[in-house]
């Protein structure tokens, strides 16, 4: 991968956000008709999700741009992306 440059963008009042793996999985499986159990990485702070990825892909050994890895968020409300201050907890 000749990547040089990563971000993370993450939205606002994302179903992610807002219900758990359990209720997800119940209301996939009624409106698809198929059994659903596949992880969602469902979360509670969005601020912390993010954090959270940007870490895995500094982790990430086979990235060569670790060094370069934003995270931002975008509020729908506003329509403005913004940037996550790295190790930013909310
Ligand atoms: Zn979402």
């Amino acid at each position: 991968m000749h990547t040089r440059e990563v971000m993370v963008i993450h939205h606002t009042d994302c179903a992610l956000g807002r219900f758990s793996q359990a209720q997800l999985n119940e209301q996939i499986t009624k409106a698809s008709g198929h059994g659903f159990t596949e992880e969602l990485d469902c979360f509670t702070d969005p601020i912390e999700a993010i954090a959270e990825d940007l870490g895995r892909l500094r982790a990430c050994p086979y990235l060569s741009a670790r060094d370069k890895v934003r995270g931002f968020i975008y509020d729908l409300t506003s329509n403005l992306v913004t940037e996550v201050p790295a190790g930013a907890k909310s």
